[in-house]
């Protein structure tokens, strides 16, 4: 394996490497490329957040809930919905990938936590009980 070491235009030195990839790396990374690429001209479809960098595209995950507006693939897909993460990573084709992405909708980590949260029951009883405990509690600190 011979390394070569390039500086970016920040100065930044890259380890690259001339050795050749097998053709199942470079399948998973073609299709890494491809989930980025697209995560970075749709953005989050809730906040808009459009990830810079392919380390900001982790921000991005696919919300099969959503109404399937990612890219040219403006319909739904029908059929099963698959783990994106899974396909890219199995090799799978990008036509593949691009039937799974268009069932769906990016969102950012925030929104979709949002989006699956539920509103939680509370309970009048309980309510009275959780608040008169945190003031026990904090009365006890105060005055200590
Ligand atoms: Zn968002």
């Amino acid at each position: 394996m011979n390394n070569v070491s390039k500086s970016n235009t920040n100065g930044v030195t890259v380890q690259m490497t001339t050795t050749t990839h097998t053709s199942m790396q470079r399948r998973c990374r073609r299709n890494e490329l491809f989930v980025n690429s697209l995560k970075m001209q749709s953005g989050c479809s809730l906040c808009q957040m459009k990830p810079m960098t392919e380390a900001e595209c982790r921000l991005l995950d696919l919300n099969h809930d959503g109404g399937g507006r990612v890219g040219q693939w403006a319909e739904k897909s029908a059929g099963k919905t698959a783990d994106v993460a899974r396909l890219v990573w199995s090799g799978a084709s990008l036509q593949r990938i691009a039937d799974e992405i268009a069932k769906g909708d990016f969102l950012c980590k925030n929104c979709h936590c949002m989006e699956h949260t539920d509103p939680p029951i509370r309970l009048i009883e309980t309510e009275a009980y959780a608040k008169k405990e945190i003031e026990n509690f904090l009365g006890k600190i105060v005055t200590e």
